[in-house]
């Protein structure tokens, strides 16, 4: 067994194979090549069980905010976990860890989210914040209500609500494409913006959601859920007028707005929170990943007064919750995160680091035929691979080059992420000038191998 022999003596490869079922994996070709086993990380840079040393420009996925290694959430998990290491919120308790975190959370957050609710995952966060929504409309006499509006790329987690809410179609196909939830457009100009401007397709991509309430009615509609930034749907980094003329939307229909911040949230846009970049007010938000920096599972929903007031005051029991909702350790972990995150001022810092990133991208590839985009906010960034740059033309074969683009980065110790075949990157908001030099030119070298 793993646990009772040494490292070397093991065969980890043919023990994952056998037994270790990924994640969103191919098994067949996934076991065709190695498995990349990581075994330790500090900073920006990960260890993997061959000594290769590794730049993680994906921070994990997209989580790790605060860099590998930070002893101080070590200690905070360690020092809860001798004092009391579980104990539910159910059945009128709590404990002092999740109470300071609901306080402060909310404190930082930004109009009147002056509730929290907790999970274990992004996943959980939005099947709370969509059974919120629809129990918001029943305890207000209005069961009709029940349409929750998403966006094609958008992803919402793996739960079957969450997937549904996702645009993500290859999970609609699995059975999670439920009736009562509907998809528009995303806010992707360099794919889909033709001849309009930025500021054109914005206005154009939103109002396509009030077409949508439209067609449906709005008697019928319960949300719309969207990450400020679609991220794992290609980092869709909306233009500037499309956020408002949302909220101008969903105010107008009386339909709740959902921002999804499981990416955006905890510095990684160049403000604590995405909502905040592009001047989004929420009715509920979504938050997990920079939560802890994905050392320990945890996940919110914050929730504004008009929505808590009907939940505490109208609807009686809210039949939902997880065993871990709350969990001490979790909470504790996220407490020390958000001192860091304050203390080294991180947000500010992503959106000065973004700049540079960008800047040193676009001075080492810019010019290269096979790049159509290089765009970022904070440390969340894309680089479009493209067929034909002056017309924006995508592949032929969409998401062969990424993926070869994606390889190519594995074998220079870099992680980026390909989607389709637009590379994505968003490193933790630790990451120095130095390292993103190196980040450069290991991306540089793979996309050049790659043209
Ligand atoms: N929402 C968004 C915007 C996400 O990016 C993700 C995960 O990537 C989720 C929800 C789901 O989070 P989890 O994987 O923790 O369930």
């Amino acid at each position: 067994l793993a646990s009772t022999v040494s490292d070397s003596d093991f065969n980890w490869q043919a023990a994952d194979a056998a037994h270790h079922l990924h994640p969103f994996s191919d098994h067949k070709s996934l076991h065709q090549g190695r498995v990349r086993i990581i075994t330790s990380a500090e900073g920006v840079y990960l260890t993997d069980d061959v000594g290769n040393r590794i730049l993680d420009g994906m921070a994990g996925l997209w989580c790790v905010a605060i860099g590998y290694g930070r002893q101080e959430l070590v200690d905070a998990a360690a020092a809860q976990m001798k004092t009391l290491p579980f104990y539910n919120t159910f059945f009128k308790t709590a404990t002092r860890p999740v109470i300071s975190l609901a306080e402060r959370l909310t404190a930082m957050a930004p109009g009147d989210l002056n509730h929290a609710f907790f999970a274990c995952s992004g996943s959980e966060a939005v099947d709370t914040a969509l059974r919120m929504a629809r129990t918001f409309w029943i305890t207000k006499g209005q069961p009709s209500k029940r349409v929750i509006i998403g966006r094609e790329f958008g992803y919402h987690g793996s739960t079957t609500l969450g997937a549904a809410a996702g645009g993500m179609v290859d999970m609609h196909r699995q059975g999670a494409a439920l009736p009562d939830f509907a998809h528009v457009m995303p806010p992707y100009w360099y794919g889909y913006g033709g001849q309009m401007s930025p500021e054109e397709f914005g206005l154009f991509a939103a109002r396509q959601v009030e077409d949508k309430i439209r067609e449906i009615g709005a008697e019928n509609v319960a949300a719309f859920i969207g990450e400020p930034i679609q991220g794992a749907g290609g980092v869709i980094i909306p233009p500037e007028t499309y956020w408002p003329e949302i909220q101008r939307i969903c105010r107008a229909h009386d339909i709740l707005l959902i921002a999804d911040e499981v990416i955006c949230g905890f510095g990684r846009t160049g403000r604590m929170f995405g909502s905040e970049t592009f001047g989004i007010t929420p009715d509920l938000m979504t938050l997990a990943k920079g939560i802890t920096s994905g050392y320990i599972p945890l996940s919110a929903v914050l929730v504004g007064d008009r929505v808590a007031d009907v939940l505490i005051n109208d609807t009686g029991e809210f039949y939902h919750g997880f065993t871990y909702s709350g969990h001490p350790v979790a909470c504790a972990v996220a407490l020390a995160n958000l001192d860091i995150l304050e203390s080294e001022h991180l947000a500010a810092r992503a959106e000065a680091s973004g700049i540079k990133l960008r800047a040193k991208l676009i001075a080492a590839l810019g010019d290269q035929p096979i790049i159509g985009e290089i765009r970022g906010t904070g440390l969340i960034g894309a680089i479009e691979l493209t067929a034909d740059r002056r017309t924006r033309r995508f592949f032929e074969k969409r998401g062969r080059v990424g993926a070869l683009c994606r390889d190519h980065c594995f074998s220079n110790n870099l992680v980026m992420r390909a989607v389709r075949d637009t590379m994505v990157f968003s490193p933790p908001l630790t990451i120095t000038d130095a390292e993103m030099d190196d980040l450069v030119d290991r991306a540089t070298t793979a996309i050049m191998a790659t043209q």
